[in-house]
């Protein structure tokens, strides 16, 4: 396999002002110019390499979000506060008023609410599709689409994302493809597969200890100068810039993340095919009966496996809750929101991450209120992890339930 993601961050040689092993982390939020004639071009953006003030860019930013970028073979990455921080910066970046975007239907609750409730107050308005039905997909392009939005591997549904059929249409139709990738980091690499702009929030596996938010949107040089713009950049005038010292530690933690993809996906995958087997209503993109399984495969960079998300089933929220109340008690794992912790994390989306939908729109999408949205720890013994989470469901009732 010629391109090799977890290769190219570890292949990356960065040294500290001292010599240090790691980069120094810069800890000032201005930057002093010799000659004030360079503090003017610096504005103009004709200084690369002096910094001006740390919304703009810091040196501990950009190595971070030059890491990012080798991970996503893409020209360059500008990294953000939060993952919304990124999301609302790129469409705000591409689309103006009367301008159209085209978006997965299953996204993220805070994304779709961006899309559904607060661009049309800039006369931005949002078709949501059903993104593995690429005719539905390119028969709601209107003359004012600029945007294909979508996520690699869905919130909370765990769809896939066709993500070269949609960088096709996109082409087609000079539309900028933009893949969140945030489900998937080094398993599926979007911009090698046609997308203009992959972001991630970096909350999520890329950090992977649940300590900040932070995001990040990789791209081309010319799209991510044009968002660092002093006169109209949408990173730089919405001011959600990333803190130096958080960017330094997401970099130390992004060493380790392609071995705790590997754990992650081990894990998942073992679950999965148990939960199946066990008659649970299971849905990993790993699994065979996964719609998108040979879509995923035919995706992937093999090594880092099938990802560490997974849902079930369990007919009803009560069942729901009354199973992730037990198994956060067992000890095995947290009932809360986000992912890619080294604790299993659960939560039942229809009435948190995705609250923002509305029931009816949850309903039409296949999201329903039993639903459970795992993201698996990295577990040194699943196999007795999945017996405890076992013992739970008999203990609730789900198990028979379900074999009814
Ligand atoms: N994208 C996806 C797929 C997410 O799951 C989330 C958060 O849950 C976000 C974006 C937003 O990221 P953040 O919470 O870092 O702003």
């Amino acid at each position: 396999m010629a391109f090799k993601p977890a290769n190219n961050i570890q292949d990356l040689q960065y040294f500290g002002e001292f010599g240090g092993v790691n980069p120094s982390i810069s800890d000032s939020s201005t930057y002093t110019f010799l000659s004030a004639k360079t503090m003017f071009d610096t504005f103009e953006g004709n200084a690369d390499g002096c910094y001006l003030y740390s919304r703009h860019s810091t040196p501990s930013n950009l190595y971070l979000g030059e890491a990012l970028a080798a991970m996503e073979a893409t020209e360059t990455a500008n990294v953000s506060a939060s993952g919304m921080g990124a999301i609302t910066a790129t469409i705000l970046q591409l689309c103006g008023a009367g301008d159209h975007v085209i978006s997965s239907r299953t996204i993220y609750g805070g994304t779709y609410a961006f899309f559904k409730n607060f661009t049309p107050r800039f006369n931005i308005k949002t078709t949501f599709v059903d993104i593995t039905k690429l005719d539905s997909v390119e028969a709601a392009i209107t003359k004012n689409t600029k945007v294909l939005y979508c996520e690699s591997v869905s919130n909370p549904l765990l769809e896939v994302a066709d993500i070269k059929g949609l960088s096709e249409i996109a082409k087609k139709h000079g539309l900028k493809l933009v893949v969140d990738n945030t489900f998937s980091p080094l398993s599926i690499s979007p911009a090698t597969l046609g997308a203009d702009i992959v972001i991630h929030s970096l909350t999520k596996f890329i950090n992977g200890s649940s300590d900040t938010v932070g995001g990040v949107v990789c791209g081309t040089q010319e799209f991510i100068n044009n968002l660092r713009n002093v006169n109209d950049g949408a990173s730089m005038l919405l001011g959600s810039t990333m803190d130096s010292l958080r960017a330094a530690s997401i970099l130390k933690n992004l060493r380790t993340l392609h071995i705790r993809m590997q754990q992650h996906s081990k894990n998942g995958l073992f679950l999965a095919e148990r939960f199946e087997a066990d008659g649970l209503k299971t849905v990993y993109p790993g699994l065979k009966s996964h719609p998108s399984y040979e879509l995923f495969k035919s995706m992937m960079n093999e090594a880092y496996g099938f990802g560490g998300m997974l849902t079930i089933d369990v007919g009803s929220l009560e069942k729901a809750n009354e199973l992730m109340e037990l198994m956060q008690h067992r000890n095995l794992g947290y009932l809360a929101v986000s992912l890619g912790f080294y604790k299993t994390l659960f939560s039942a989306p229809g009435s948190s991450t995705s609250s923002e939908i509305p029931e009816d729109e949850q309903k039409e999408m296949g999201l329903s209120d039993g639903l459970i949205r795992f993201s698996i720890g990295l577990d040194a013994d699943i196999n007795r992890t999945y017996k405890m989470m076992r013992t739970c469901m008999i203990d609730v009732g789900i198990l028979e339930l379900q074999k009814a």
